[in-house]
């Protein structure tokens, strides 16, 4: 079971089906749940399309995936559940306890930044649940942090980093500290670039342009800000400055965009214009 079909749930789902698991994608928004089928469909269309799968295989991965309105309609203990609604630590909390009632041997976090141990907090089974932090796009993306908390049991882990490996991925096993290993470098950088733009140093292409020729980054700060989504960057850099201070304070200007909607790539505008998915 996979809840939140929104950017991440949604390239779990993917990824699982294409695993061959049986994944019930659970989204309370049906707006989104069309949009979620809608974005399925696409994916494996396009894989068809590329000659990457063959077109009996997409509709035997299509039928694998079904939307469900609430945890509670899922029919049966699913074996594993990956909890990837919105990085708001009592949503979480809520969703992880409803979602822990179904029985799974396994709860997983896709958390990017929230303690383990804190969202541990209320369940009861700590012990079965870790963080599985996936990277965006996750069909493109091979990293999996396995994210081990204090009660976490070292069964738990073994089989998350199965889980990892059965979904083509590469896991790395990280303590419960706050931004893992990954967001805590990641986001500093994003957060560090936006002021840039606010300090007037140069616009968001060339301090992106920097990063990428001067240093090697596949992509710039600000343009992996907007795949991202900036409300997404937001809810971490908050999570992280009440962990770690100011240097991970959100800049006003992040604020201000993610208040006006301009959220990056998904919502059509963020540091650029996106049309279809594609910068422009
Ligand atoms: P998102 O906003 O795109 O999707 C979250 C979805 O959860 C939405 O569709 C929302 O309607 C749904 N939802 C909210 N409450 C729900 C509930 N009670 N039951 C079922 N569905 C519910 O967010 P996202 O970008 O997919 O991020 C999800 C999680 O993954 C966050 O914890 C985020 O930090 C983490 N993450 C995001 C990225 C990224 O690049 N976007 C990368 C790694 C990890």
């Amino acid at each position: 079971m996979v809840v939140g079909a929104g950017t991440m749930g949604v390239g779990i789902a993917y990824a699982a089906a294409g695993a061959g698991y049986d994944v019930e994608l659970v989204e309370v928004d049906p707006q989104q749940a069309e949009a979620a089928t809608a974005a399925l469909s696409g994916l494996w269309d396009r894989a068809v399309e590329r000659g990457k799968l063959a077109a009996s295989e997409a509709a035997a991965r299509r039928t694998r995936v079904v939307l469900r309105p609430d945890v509670a309609e899922v029919a049966g203990g699913p074996d594993v559940v990956v909890e990837a609604v919105p990085e708001r630590p009592d949503l979480k909390a809520a969703v992880l306890a409803a979602a822990e009632a179904t029985g799974p041997a396994l709860l997983a976090s896709n958390t990017s930044s929230i303690s383990i141990g804190a969202l541990a907090a209320g369940l009861a089974h700590p012990e079965r649940f870790c963080g599985l932090h996936f990277f965006n796009p996750v069909w493109a993306m091979t990293l999996v942090e396995v994210v081990v908390g204090p009660a976490t049991a070292a069964e738990t882990t073994a089989a998350a980093v199965a889980l990892a490996r059965r979904l083509g991925k590469e896991p790395v096993t990280v303590r419960d500290a706050p931004g893992f290993a990954t967001s805590r470098l990641g986001v500093l950088l994003g957060l560090e670039a936006i002021r840039m733009v606010e300090d007037g140093v140069a616009d968001a292409a060339d301090i992106d342009k920097a990063m990428v020729l001067g240093y090697r980054h596949p992509v710039g700060p600000l343009e992996l800000t907007d795949v991202v989504g900036l409300d997404v960057r937001l809810d971490i850099a908050r999570t992280l400055a009440q962990a770690y201070g100011d240097r991970f304070a959100p800049p006003a200007l992040l604020e201000r965009m993610v208040a006006q909607g301009r959220l990056g790539r998904k919502s059509g505008e963020g540091f650029y214009r996106w049309e279809g998915g594609v910068k422009q």
